[in-house]
């Protein structure tokens, strides 16, 4: 089994990842349960909405980001941080595909490991939609539902308290609650991030990246190398921009594509299937700051010859041919 290093098509310009030496323990043990729950609970609620939707993100991502930088009054800050510096708080389990001690799933929002009891904050400007406590059993904890108009929301997770009242305006930065690891292992926030919502409460089916949202650096290039029967791909934890990919072989039908949005509107638990459209996914996390996708065509099953990437603004993160 040979396996070729093929350096490719560069968008991105490559920066530090030195900032995310966080690794192992995420502690999110138990996501897929939790989000099926809530999720399922307010999955009523929300009829009507464009589960579809692939691309309404992406542009809004680079307004935003745009905003935030530079200008003194920032519209959109980190959680933690409470400024919009790029990647000022640090991602421990990305967007996206991911593995949790051996325990696989497709994460619907980030996760940033923190002390107990730390202040969380607001992103961006809206009014608190729904404060709730832990029951003891769910999995999402003690949570916060923050509206931030046209079908924008974002949610926060495991808190240990909160502060933050029902229908109060926030801006960004206002703290909403403290860290905690209510309904998860270890003490850290996961932030949810939701484009598209229709109606009342939240819906991961319409789950975005939060890096749509929050000011980053431009994702360091990702590296594949091919094997008989897959390609794995070594990208950084953060930022990680990935929203949608393309695998090639040496037949003309030999093509599979996959977009995340597609993925999270099968639903949870739908969405933690290790197939998907055809590819296999598998995750692992060798090097510190690192994960390694593993996509493996199935249905149809060729030898990969060919790997794409793309961002949520639709631009060429890699492409990257077998040699
Ligand atoms: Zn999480």
């Amino acid at each position: 089994m040979v396996r070729t290093w093929v350096f490719a098509v560069v968008l991105a310009t490559a920066t530090s990842s030195s900032a995310c030496v966080d690794l192992g323990g995420d502690g999110d043990q138990g996501h897929g349960q939790e989000q099926g729950q809530y999720e399922g609970q307010e999955h009523g609620v929300d009829d009507g909405t464009d589960h579809g939707g692939g691309d309404g993100g992406g542009d809004g991502g680079g307004e935003y980001q745009g905003e935030g930088e530079g200008d003194g009054e920032d519209d959109v800050v980190w959680p933690i941080a409470n400024t919009a510096e790029p990647d000022a708080d640090e991602v421990s389990s990305g967007f996206g595909p991911r593995d949790l001690s051996g325990d696989y799933d497709f994460h619907a929002g980030i996760d940033i490991k923190l002390p107990e009891g730390t202040p969380i904050r607001a992103i961006k400007a809206g009014t608190v939609e729904q404060v709730t406590l832990w029951d003891g059993q769910s999995s999402s904890g003690n949570r916060v539902l923050i509206d931030h108009g046209g079908g924008e929301k974002s949610a926060y997770l495991h808190l240990s308290s909160i502060s933050a009242k029902l229908g109060e305006a926030v801006e960004p930065g206002t703290v909403i609650g403290r860290s905690g690891s209510t309904g998860a292992n270890t003490s850290h926030l996961h932030l949810n991030y939701m484009l598209g919502l229709g109606g009342a409460g939240m819906d991961e089916r319409l789950a975005h990246n939060p890096l749509e949202l929050l000011p980053h650096a431009p994702m360091p290039t990702p590296v594949a190398y091919f094997e008989a029967d897959r390609v794995v791909v070594e990208m950084v934890i953060q930022p990680n921009t990935v929203q949608s990919l393309i695998l090639e072989g040496p037949g003309p039908d030999d093509v599979l594509s996959l977009d995340y949005a597609d993925v999270f509107a099968l639903g949870n638990p739908d969405r933690d299937e290790p197939v998907q459209f055809g590819i296999g996914l598998g995750v692992e996390r060798p090097n510190p700051g690192y994960y390694e996708l593993s996509l493996i065509p199935m249905a149809p099953a060729f030898s990969p010859e060919r790997v794409r990437l793309y961002d949520f603004d639709g631009e060429l993160l890699l492409d990257a041919h077998a040699e």
